[in-house]
């Protein structure tokens, strides 16, 4: 993983993505999956603690 990316994956359809941390909503915030537009909070498409982290920091 590039380091500040973040990947994501949509528990509907299943798609692999990867997004700058300035591309997503803050924690708590819902996100749309790009490929099949479901909408949910943001935490449910990110898979890793890390990347969690990667957007709390950066939204502060
Ligand atoms: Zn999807």
């Amino acid at each position: 993983m590039q380091d500040g990316w973040i990947p994501l994956q949509c528990t509907d359809c299943g798609a692999e993505l990867e997004y700058s941390p300035a591309d997503l909503p803050p924690t708590g915030n819902e996100f749309t999956c790009e490929r099949c537009r479901s909408t949910r909070p943001v935490s449910e498409f990110i898979q890793t603690q890390e990347g969690l982290e990667i957007l709390e920091s950066f939204h502060g």
